[in-house]
């Protein structure tokens, strides 16, 4: 029955992290902030089909922004614009939350915030040096909605 893997689902939010969940930084379209809104570049990211894009800067790992496809509704192609100009316009804030947390959590965040997608970082403390915060994917409400419905 529907309902009862509803049920189910919402009850495992509680199990789940993040991290089981998110999309990995390696599948995320992003773009760098040194590039230019040429026509190319904006139809790159419209035939992405996504809403929200991450902005790095020289690594991807760095996440300095995030762009919104409506951002785009007022640059004009032959303008040839600097991405960097529209984020500093927008300044959309970033929104972190840590691979370990359950989603239960994450889901009342969603709730109360005003954001629909998250940044997920980690601790790591894995090399010599000391520990750094590190960029390992993102997260959004659909995500965690997905895990609800599909529950078995
Ligand atoms: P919306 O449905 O609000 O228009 P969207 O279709 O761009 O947004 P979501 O529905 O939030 O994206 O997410 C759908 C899936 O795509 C999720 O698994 C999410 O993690 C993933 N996703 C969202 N944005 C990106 C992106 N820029 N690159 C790769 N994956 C993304
Ligand atoms: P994000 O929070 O990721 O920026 P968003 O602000 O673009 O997303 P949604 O998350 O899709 O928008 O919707 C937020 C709320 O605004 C929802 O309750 C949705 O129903 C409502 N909403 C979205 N578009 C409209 C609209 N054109 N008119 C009225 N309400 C809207």
């Amino acid at each position: 029955k529907d309902e009862v893997n509803i049920i189910q689902g919402a009850l495992e939010l509680r199990s789940k992290t993040v991290q089981e969940v998110m999309t990995p930084i390696d599948d995320c379209f992003m773009v760098d902030i040194s590039s230019y809104l040429d026509f190319e570049t904006i139809r790159g990211i419209m035939q992405t089909g996504y809403t929200r894009i991450p902005v790095y800067d020289r690594e991807r790992s760095n996440i300095v922004s995030i762009l919104f496809v409506k951002d785009l509704a007022f640059v004009d192609p032959d303008d040839c614009m600097a991405l960097r100009t529209v984020c500093k316009f927008y300044q959309h804030p970033l929104n972190f939350v840590f691979n370990d947390i359950t989603l239960d959590k994450l889901l009342d965040e969603f709730k109360t915030g005003t954001f629909h997608m998250a940044i997920v970082h980690r601790v790591n403390s894995e090399g010599p040096g000391d520990p750094f915060y590190e960029i390992i994917g993102i997260i959004t409400m659909e995500d965690v909605i997905e895990e609800i419905i599909k529950a078995e």
